[in-house]
């Protein structure tokens, strides 16, 4: 189904919840992870300061040692240095610098001439050699010192590292003296940095170490080819004079690293600072699985979440399953139809149609069968007319034994009758398993939606309008809704209301009684007169008596009225016995619900007495239709009606199928012969008339014969010819007001009317 209640909740009751628990553990989860990426990074930062801490005593031994170390080989350097300048310049030949060099333990010896070349040293291979700008041996050559101890780097020439010292010769000359560092190193073994620096790589985990003064020089490192270099990066430079301890991000030896300056104090002095490195790939394996954590917690919480939001969603959806839906078929119920229907009022689909299904005569079928057999039947009903619809047609049960289909987007009502029609050959179809129900079927009313249904109770109340409507026509089992049904309704209400004012003398004009002669043939002249309804209503006129008969009936009025009605004719028959007319019968249709009623009797006597009429003077027509009803029962009531002395005629006879033989046993006095046979006498040939046989007949089971509907001379003519005791018709009379229907019984009496 295309708009199923349980899908549209489906959006609100689950899938945003769902949502909006996702997007909070997302964020929670997020929270966390972050929160544990940062307690990684700080707690590296915290074994970087503990590693520096735990070194630090080291690194304080170290700074001593070798600061004595190099004061030492700084006086050497000196000393030897000075040694140099007492040799002769004659004597300063590689092979004699050779020799010195070996007995001062020094590694070189250059003697430099006034334009900084060196002229003399103990490597041949130096000789030549001249210092440049910008050289550290052109700089003390154009200082002012007499001596200078430089810092170790490596030899211009070699690479190697060295220490190197000058001393001036006179003013012109100079004197170079260089220690290897690889021998310094020997000189300081004990105290050896790197092998400290190399042990916290190894001890540690960390990936390199280096140790860097606060001229950003590295005095050791695990890196080789590190040491004695110049730090460069302007981070670590800023993080080593700010002695900032803190998590850093960048590249070394071409690979991304996380690096830690962790300063090294000792008491307060600051000693230098420990330059920590990891692989970045360390950290980001950890970082990966505390992600890989977080993700999995929050599936976790997901699918618990998940799992109680589903939980209470199927929860939901089996109410509003309860709520909307039909527990017996399936189908969506009329709560669920009404809401439907109020959407749908207010649509813009361009044609939308309501079908109103009936099924009739499901009650006696439930009722024959039992009803767990009348759901089985229900069932399978529903379900076949579901499989002849499209999935976009809404189908609902509507209640017991009525559904409706919605049909959006059609074309023309040819589309629905033919859907209309279909379904009422469902009904025709054999049931599984069923027994025959020839009686079981369904009527359709349609309703196209227009302007005037702007509710889903205006809907249903003009569909099921036109339902009734059907009922009123039994061999057709589909209608279509139209507005002058809506006319009938209004006209119904309004004869409605009027009969119920006449009732409550509130009215005293609307309703009346007109009165039509009864033509004694053989005493030509009245016998009395027939009283007929008629009502007057506002708005709408005349209405003839069959239909507010009937209406009265079904509206439980008739009773009442035909109290009226009774009360009406006494007072006819009490002017016309004032005018003489002792032996005038009145005539007045009684229907069956009034005869049935038990107080009748009593109260036609109450109304006899209360007017003072004698009940020879009435007969009470009764149609021969209602025979058909209890024989006995009726007939009982005829003797009742016959003791207080008023007589019975039969009304509409033959149109019934009263025999002759039943006419016999009933207790009635005259028999009206149907207007229908009075028509067929006419100028045809009269053997075919049979009319002439019905009074035979009724005058030999002895009862006296009035003709209805009498029209023509020719008609009054044969009736005469055939001993008919009684005419009545439009030839004679049509219904008259009381006063000039008396005023015909005096002209009758006169002999002046026919
Ligand atoms: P009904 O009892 O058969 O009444 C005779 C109907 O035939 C009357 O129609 C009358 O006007 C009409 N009629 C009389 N002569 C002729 C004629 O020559 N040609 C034609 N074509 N019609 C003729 P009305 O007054 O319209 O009444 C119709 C029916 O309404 C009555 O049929 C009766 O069944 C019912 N009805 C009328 N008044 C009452 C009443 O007070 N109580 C009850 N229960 N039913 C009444
Ligand atoms: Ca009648
Ligand atoms: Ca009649």
């Amino acid at each position: 189904m295309k708009k199923d209640k349980l899908t549209k909740k489906d959006i609100s009751y689950f899938i945003i919840p769902f949502l909006l628990l996702m997007l909070g553990i997302g964020a929670l989860t997020y929270y966390t992870v972050q929160k544990r990426v940062k307690d990684v990074y700080s707690s590296m930062e915290k074994s970087s300061m503990s590693i520096a801490d735990s070194y630090t005593a080291s690194l304080l031994n170290y700074q001593e040692a070798y600061d004595i170390a190099m004061n030492l080989l700084e006086e050497k350097i000196l000393v030897a240095s000075r040694a140099v300048l007492l040799i002769d310049d004659n004597d300063s030949t590689t092979s004699s610098l050779i020799r010195l060099a070996e007995e001062l333990q020094v590694d070189q010896i250059n003697l430099y001439n006034p334009r900084g070349e060196i002229v003399a040293s103990n490597i041949e291979e130096y000789i030549g050699w001249t210092a440049y700008e910008g050289h550290p041996v052109f700089d003390f050559m154009n200082s002012d010192h007499s001596s200078f101890i430089e810092e170790s780097r490596p030899d211009s020439i070699s690479g190697e590292y060295y220490k190197f010292g000058y001393v001036r010769r006179g003013d012109t000359t100079f004197v170079q003296i260089g220690v290897l560092d690889e021998n310094l190193n020997q000189f300081t073994k004990q105290f050896d940095l790197q092998n400290l620096i190399e042990s916290i790589v190894r001890e540690q985990e960390v990936e390199h170490a280096l140790y860097i003064n606060d001229r950003y020089e590295v005095l050791a490192s695990s890196v080789k080819g590190r040491r004695g270099v110049f730090v460069l990066s302007d981070d670590v430079k800023q993080h080593v004079s700010e002695r900032i301890h803190e998590l850093d991000h960048g590249e070394f030896e071409g690979e991304k690293v996380i690096h830690v300056c962790a300063p090294v104090y000792s008491k307060s002095q600051y000693l230098g600072t420990l330059l920590l490195i990891w692989p970045e790939s360390i950290v980001s394996r950890e970082i990966k699985e505390i992600v890989l954590d977080g993700l999995l917690e929050f599936l976790i919480l997901l699918i618990i979440g998940g799992s109680i939001l589903h939980y209470a969603y199927i929860k939901d959806k089996s109410n509003v399953r309860i709520a909307y839906y039909d527990h017996l078929t399936g189908l969506p119920n009329h709560t669920y139809l009404e809401e439907y229907l109020e959407n749908l009022v207010v649509s813009s689909k361009a044609r939308r149609a309501v079908l109103l299904l009936n099924c009739t005569n499901f009650k006696t079928l439930n009722m024959t069968y039992g009803y767990k057999y009348g759901d089985r039947i229900l069932q399978q009903i529903s379900e076949k007319v579901r499989s002849i619809l499209t999935p976009d047609q809404m189908f609902f049960r509507f209640n017991a034994d009525r559904f409706v289909v919605v049909v959006e987007d059609f074309k023309s009502n040819d589309e629905l009758l033919f859907m209309a029609n279909r379904i009422v050959d469902i009904f025709k179809e054999p049931l599984d398993g069923g027994n025959k129900h020839e009686y079981l079927e369904v009527q359709v009313a349609i309703l196209e939606l227009n302007g005037t249904h702007l509710s889903s109770d205006k809907v249903m109340k003009d569909v099921s309008l036109a339902l009734s409507h059907l009922s009123q026509h039994d061999n057709e089992q589909v209608i279509i809704y139209s507005d002058t049904m809506q006319v009938e309704i209004l006209r119904k209400e309004a004869i409605e209301e009027t009969l119920r004012n006449v009732l409550s003398h509130q009215d005293e004009t609307s309703f009346s009684l007109y009165f039509q002669p009864l033509w004694d043939v053989r005493k030509n002249r009245t016998r009395g007169f027939e009283a007929l309804a008629r009502l007057q209503v506002d708005g709408i006129g005349e209405i003839p008596p069959m239909e507010f008969i009937d209406l009265a009936e079904k509206n439980l009025l008739i009773y009442d009225l035909g109290k009226e009605i009774l009360s009406k004719a006494c007072d006819f028959a009490i002017s016309l016995k004032e005018e003489g007319f002792e032996d005038q019968i009145v005539a007045i249709n009684i229907s069956l619900i009034q005869l049935l009623r038990e107080e009748f009797i009593k109260d036609v006597h109450k109304i006899l007495m209360k007017k003072g009429v004698s009940g020879e003077n009435l007969e009470f027509e009764i149609t021969e239709s209602i025979l058909a009803e209890s024989f006995e029962l009726i007939n009982e009531k005829l003797a009742e009606v016959k003791r207080l002395g008023i007589s019975i005629a039969l009304d509409d006879f033959g149109t019934g199928f009263s025999s002759f033989a039943r006419l016999r046993s009933l207790n009635i006095d005259t028999v009206k012969v149907d207007r229908y046979f009075i028509n067929r006498i006419t100028d045809s040939e009269e053997e075919e008339f049979i009319t002439a046989d019905v009074i035979h007949m009724v005058h030999r089971i002895k009862l006296k014969v009035i003709a209805e509907g009498v029209e023509l001379a020719k008609q009054k003519e044969y009736l005469e010819r055939h001993h008919c005791d009684v005419l009545q018709g439009y030839y004679i009379s049509k219904p008259l007001p009381a006063e000039e229907a008396i005023h015909f019984a005096k002209e009758s009496r006169k002999g002046k009317v026919i």
